[in-house]
């Protein structure tokens, strides 16, 4: 080991960053919940098939950015690359059909084997929302609804744009398809390696490509709404009008494909300008063939997940001092005391440290400096009597209180 350094693209996570992208996750289970979603808690890891099958070989996450091992027993075994595979598989496992529509929460660390820069880890922390049930596209305006409130709750409502797309069901999707595969291979001398690739697997994709030739051909290629059948269309437009009742602003963005091979009906992304490449803060869709896929019953689903570093650093997040009480005890009796005294007061709410070290003048500067509301002073004296003195260090005053009052007298 050349450096103590944590292995690239992960990172430690402490003080106003934690504090951060703690209030993210908070405001996220507030929400949510007011919304009837429940927790679920997923492993870090599942066998590699829950997000081989589902994801799609070809898709970026499973080709290049898995984390894929054998573990000591031989199983093949794969970091999550993200939630929805695998709250799909705890549906399925726990035989949560019984009790539809099934809202579901979760968030924690995913995986993937990426390029890092800023906003752009290999281990990163996504807030992830779940619906599983039918496939009315009335849900869909629930979960998009419920994934702006909680924008808007972070100070991002004048920060992102959501961009909004069908990728219609799949007979409208077969017949783009073809009609991609007809347009890009009469250009095919000008596409680049990967989206040759992608002309075989998946033609959608390319659609997504950052490559700029691609790019420029892109612009040409045949538009979804045309190939849109009427149920799709009427899906997408039951979607529009939910969503011009509930409030939430959108752009339709024709171009707007998902990188998982798993998407029908909508799909989109929350995007700011504000976060360069890394714009995208959070996204999903609608998946009505994944549980089948997974070998589950015939139930549709729609989530999306938020990226919980990308989140916190654009939000508006006054994370507030917590209102603390220094314990100074002068002498061992007085330490001795001070472990029941502070317990008292952590019971009003208030945080408690002690501080035992050097005179008194310098463990009430270091008080004052940590931002402290009380210093508690316990000295021999103070004991016999069976009193404190609380040095109120906001509004510079002093009193003496016994043990059994200070819980009062630090009351605001
Ligand atoms: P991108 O286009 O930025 O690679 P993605 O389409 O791969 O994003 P999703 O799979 O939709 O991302 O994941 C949902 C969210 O998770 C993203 O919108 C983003 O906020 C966050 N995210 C994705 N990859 C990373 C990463 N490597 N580091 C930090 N956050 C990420
Ligand atoms: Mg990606």
């Amino acid at each position: 080991m050349s450096k103590l350094q944590p292995a690239r693209g992960t990172r430690d996570i402490y003080g106003d960053e934690a504090r951060r992208m703690n209030a993210v996750v908070e405001t996220f289970r507030t929400i949510a919940g007011s919304y009837g979603f429940e927790d679920l808690a997923t492993p870090i890891f599942e066998f590699t098939e829950v997000f081989k099958r589902p994801l799609g070989e070809a898709s970026d996450v499973v080709s290049k950015e898995m984390y894929t091992f054998e573990d000591r027993g031989g199983e093949e075994v794969t970091l999550r690359p993200e939630f929805t595979a695998g709250v799909c598989r705890a549906f399925i496992s726990n035989g949560m059909q019984q009790n539809l529509p099934c809202r579901l929460m979760s968030h924690g660390p995913v995986f993937r084997y990426e390029r890092p820069q800023k906003g752009r880890y290999r281990q990163f922390h996504q807030i992830n929302a779940e619906l599983l049930g039918p496939d009315a596209p009335e849900f869909d305006v629930e979960m998009i609804a419920l994934a702006w409130r909680l924008l808007v709750k972070l100070g991002l409502g004048d920060k992102v744009v959501l961009n909004l797309n069908t990728l219609g069901d799949v007979e409208s999707r077969m017949a783009y398809r073809d009609a991609l595969v007809a347009y890009f291979s009469a250009h095919k001398g000008q596409l680049s390696e990967d989206s040759v690739r992608r002309l075989e697997t998946n033609p959608l994709r390319i659609l997504d490509s950052k490559d700029e030739g691609d790019k420029a051909l892109v612009a040409n290629a045949p538009m979804m709404s045309e190939f849109l059948n009427d149920h799709s269309r009427e899906f997408f437009r039951v979607v529009k009008a939910g969503l011009e009742a509930a409030g939430v602003p959108f752009e339709h963005n024709e171009r707007l494909v998902r990188g998982l091979d798993y998407y029908t009906h909508t799909a989109f992304e929350f995007i700011t300008t504000e976060l360069g490449a890394q714009g995208t803060v959070l996204a999903g869709g609608r998946y009505d063939g994944l549980i089948e896929k997974l070998g589950g019953p015939a139930v549709a689903g729609i989530g999306w997940a938020g990226g919980i570093e990308r989140l916190a650093m654009l939000a508006d997040i006054q994370t507030a001092q917590p209102r603390l009480a220094v314990m100074l005890p002068m002498g061992e009796a007085a330490t001795l005391k001070c472990y029941a005294l502070a317990d008292d007061l952590r019971d009003t709410g208030l945080t408690v440290t002690t501080d035992r070290s050097g005179n008194l003048g310098k463990r009430l500067t270091r008080a004052s400096k940590a931002g402290a509301r009380f210093a508690v002073i316990l000295g021999d004296n103070e004991l016999e009597a069976g009193v404190v003195l609380v040095k109120d260090l906001e509004r510079g005053t002093q009193d003496q209180v016994t043990f059994d009052a200070l819980s009062v007298a630090v009351a605001e």
